[in-house]
């Protein structure tokens, strides 16, 4: 008999996408859970969203990674397509960067590490994601990466009809903005973005409005936190983060993901170097935040005030763990260590989910401040937002 949601037990919402949402469903011959995407056919047909749903379907059909949701069956009734997808208990990168303020060294290192790999088989692959961001990482039961949502994906073998213009407005590049077609290094835009937020707790280009967060990423307007920021790190995200996509480390023309995998961000940390071939099997490091930063005497050597010989040895250790980087949040009140560098934006629409924070719309998108391309150039010159 063909598979209907009857077969399923309804649990809680896991997420909401454009045209429906995510369940967590208990398969009630096998007891299985899954997370089963519904979406509304009339809500998608309404948005020309049935060719994203298809889109999703097709190319989850084509990839097989472990840091990858895997597909395990679609249906359909008079109201919904079902998307029936491998349960993924960890929850959003994006609640735990949120949680914890920011990310320890070494969980963001070992998640940046799945990401290259992943993105390197995907683009092996000849796909791209198109929708990068800390909302489509969930993390499993052990802390692995799996990524979600393939509906804006792009399939570069094959002349797909699928809109140019997609992604969400803190993580697409500038070539996408100026209306080129995206690339292996639009994804590697993303992801530099994503380190950048996992280390400092905010994304790079935030502002309050999508045209001033697409002002920045054209402008390359963005500040490391001015409190310490890794400086392996930096130099990634700074090598990542350029402009013209053939100039990011780890591009086609760029070196591709072996340069990208040599980089001393991943390589330099002589105790627990990343192993590429083996990080999706061993366990990841706890996913904590960045330990406080002591209160030291160093702090005056960096003022100028006292000479470094004349700190005490607990204090000098304590200066050059600072100065290389790996002690740099700033301790709340409350014991809590959240990151204190970047402004935070009211960057949500209050009649929004956080998953559709700035969702650029694809030509079809159902988002209220939905605009595409073309509307960002007017409204530039002519100095409006878009709204
Ligand atoms: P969008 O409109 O952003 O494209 P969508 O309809 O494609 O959304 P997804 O982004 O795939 O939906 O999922 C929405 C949210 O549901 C995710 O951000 C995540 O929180 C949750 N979710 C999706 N898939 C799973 C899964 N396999 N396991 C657990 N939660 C999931």
């Amino acid at each position: 008999m063909a598979p209907t949601i009857d077969d399923y037990d309804l649990g809680h919402t896991l997420g909401e996408g454009s045209f429906g949402s995510v369940i967590l469903c208990t398969h009630r011959a096998s007891g299985k859970k899954y997370a089963v995407k519904v979406i509304e056919v009339v809500h998608a047909q309404r948005h020309n969203g049935i060719a994203q749903v298809i889109q999703e379907k097709k190319v989850l059909i084509m990839l097989d990674h472990p840091s990858i949701i895997k597909l395990h069956s679609t249906f359909k009734d008079a109201d919904s397509l079902y998307i029936v997808l491998e349960y993924c208990s960890g929850g959003e990168l994006f609640g735990h960067i949120k949680r914890l303020g920011s990310c320890h060294i070494s969980c963001a290192r070992w998640l940046t590490a799945e990401l290259v790999n992943v993105l390197e088989y995907i683009h092996g692959r000849r796909v791209l994601h198109r929708d990068l961001k800390p909302e489509n990482i969930l993390l499993d039961d052990l802390g692995h990466v799996k990524l979600v949502d393939f509906g804006s994906s792009k399939r570069l073998d094959v002349e797909d009809d699928v809109p140019k213009f997609v992604g969400t407005a803190q993580y697409v590049s500038p070539e996408v903005l100026n209306d080129a077609d995206a690339s292996e290094a639009s994804d590697l835009w993303a992801l530099a973005c994503i380190v950048f937020q996992m280390l400092s707790g905010e994304p790079p280009f935030a502002a309050p409005v999508e045209y001033a967060i697409f002002k920045k990423i054209e402008e390359r307007d963005f500040a490391f936190p001015s409190d310490g920021f890794p400086p392996r790190a930096r130099e990634l995200v700074d090598a990542m983060l350029q402009l013209e996509p053939d100039a990011r480390l780890g591009a086609p023309a760029c070196g591709g993901y072996a340069a990208l995998k040599a980089h001393p961000f991943f390589t330099d940390d002589v105790e627990a170097p990343i192993d590429f071939a083996s990080v999706h099997l061993s366990p990841p490091p706890p996913l904590v935040p960045p330990p406080p930063m002591p209160e030291i005497a160093g702090d005056a050597v960096l003022n100028g005030q006292l000479a470094e010989h004349e700190l005490s040895a607990a204090d000098r250790a304590n200066l050059i763990e600072r100065q290389a980087g790996t002690r740099w949040a700033q301790p709340l009140d409350d014991g809590e260590v959240r990151s204190s560098r970047l402004e935070r934006t009211n960057a949500v629409a209050p009649d929004f989910p956080h998953s559709h924070r700035h969702q650029i719309p694809t030509s079809h998108g159902p988002h209220p401040h939905a605009y595409r391309c073309s509307s960002w150039r007017r409204s530039r010159s002519s100095g409006a937002t878009c709204r």
